[in-house]
C-alpha cells in the first residue's frame, strides 16, 4: 500500500499565460487527504475548480477546466508534474484564468514541487488498474490502454514536416523518468500556425522562450533539449490530460497522433468503462503468500 501525499510547504511562482499573454501568479499549497487537485481562483473570491474530467471545458491547443463561474486554462503541464511526482492533494491558486506557461515544459513545476517537498498523509492512495484493453480512434488518431503492472506510455507522432515525419518512444513513467526524460520537453508549434492562432486571440504570450517553433525546414530556436523533444512533449500532454481521470493509472497507454481532444475524450471513456478496470490500493502485485491489508483488493496478476 502506498500513502497519499501532499506538499510539505507552499511554493509560489509567476509567469505569463501562453494564450492570454497576461502575467499570472501561481501558488501550490498543501491540502488534506482525498482533497485531490483543485484550482482556486484567488481573483474570483477563491472559487474552486477540481481537476476532474467532469469539469473539462476547452481542448483547443490547451486543456481548460470550468466549474460554475470559474475557469482555468492550460492545466496539462502542471497536472502532469503533480501526478508524476505523486502529489495527490494540492491547492493550485491562481490570480488569472490561465496557468503560466513558464518555459513551455513541466520542468519549472517539477522544480517547484521538489522545493516544496512532499509529505505523506495517513490514507491509502487509490489507483485505477486496467483489467481489459480500452481504445478510441478518430480517423488516423488513436489511443488505447492495456493491462500492465506499471504505468507505461508509448507515443508516436507523424506530421507533414521534414523533422517530424516519425517519432516514437516508450517509457515506464516513474518520478525519475518523468523528471529527467519527459518534464523538460517543451510545447511546440508551426510558424505558419502562429499567425492564425493570434488572429483568434491565442498564443499571445508565445515566444521562442516558451515554445519550440518549427519553420518550413527546421527549428527557429537555438537548440532542442532532446532530438525527439516533440514526441516527449506529446507524452507530457497525455500524462497531464489523463490526470483528469482522477486516479494514477496502472496500465500501458499507447497513443498515435493523438492530442488534447482525443486524450480527454479517452479519459472520459475510461471512467465510463467500469468493467475494464478496478480501483486498487497497491500499485504492484503483492509477493505470493503475503496477505494484503484488510479492505485492499488483490491486484490481478497480468503480463
Ligand atoms: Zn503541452
Amino acid at each position: 500500500m502506498r500513502l497519499q501525499r501532499t506538499l510539505r510547504r507552499p511554493q509560489f511562482c509567476a509567469g505569463i499565460g501562453l494564450h492570454s499573454g497576461k502575467k499570472v501568479t501561481l501558488s501550490l499549497r498543501p491540502a488534506p487527504a482525498n482533497y485531490g487537485i483543485r484550482f482556486r481562483r484567488a481573483d474570483l473570491g477563491g472559487l474552486e475548480i477540481p481537476a476532474t474530467i467532469d469539469n473539462l471545458a476547452g481542448i483547443q491547443y490547451a486543456t481548460g477546466l470550468r466549474c460554475q463561474q470559474a475557469s482555468v486554462d492550460t492545466v496539462e503541464h502542471l497536472l502532469a508534474a503533480l501526478v508524476s511526482l505523486g502529489v495527490d492533494n494540492v491547492v493550485v491558486e491562481l490570480d488569472h484564468p490561465e496557468v503560466p506557461i513558464m518555459d513551455g515544459s513541466a520542468a519549472p513545476f517539477v522544480y517547484l514541487i521538489n522545493e516544496a517537498g512532499v509529505k505523506t498523509l495517513p490514507v491509502a492512495r487509490r489507483y485505477l488498474k486496467v483489467q481489459r484493453p480500452m481504445s478510441l480512434s478518430r480517423g488516423d488518431k488513436r489511443i488505447a490502454l492495456y493491462p500492465s503492472d506499471h504505468f507505461k506510455l508509448t507515443y508516436s507522432i507523424s506530421f507533414d514536416h521534414p523533422l517530424l515525419q516519425h517519432q516514437a518512444r516508450t517509457l515506464r513513467i516513474t518520478e525519475d523518468t518523468f523528471a529527467e526524460q519527459i518534464a523538460p520537453a517543451r510545447t511546440f508549434g508551426f510558424l505558419k500556425e502562429v499567425e492564425m492562432l493570434r488572429q483568434h486571440g491565442l498564443a499571445l504570450g508565445g515566444s521562442l522562450d516558451n515554445a519550440v517553433v518549427l519553420g518550413e525546414t527546421g527549428v527557429l530556436n537555438p537548440h532542442l533539449r532532446f532530438e525527439d523533444e516533440f514526441v516527449r512533449h506529446k507524452m507530457l500532454d497525455a500524462i497531464g490530460d489523463l490526470a483528469l481521470i482522477g486516479y494514477p493509472i496502472i496500465g500501458h497507454v499507447v497513443a498515435h497522433r493523438a492530442g488534447h481532444a482525443l486524450h480527454t475524450e479517452f479519459a472520459r471513456k475510461v471512467l465510463q468503462e467500469r468493467e475494464a478496470w478496478r480501483i486498487v490500493e497497491a500499485p504492484e502485485t503483492s509477493p505470493l503468500g503475503v496477505p494484503l491489508p484488510v479492505g485492499v483488493e488483490r491486484p490481478a496478476v497480468v503480463n
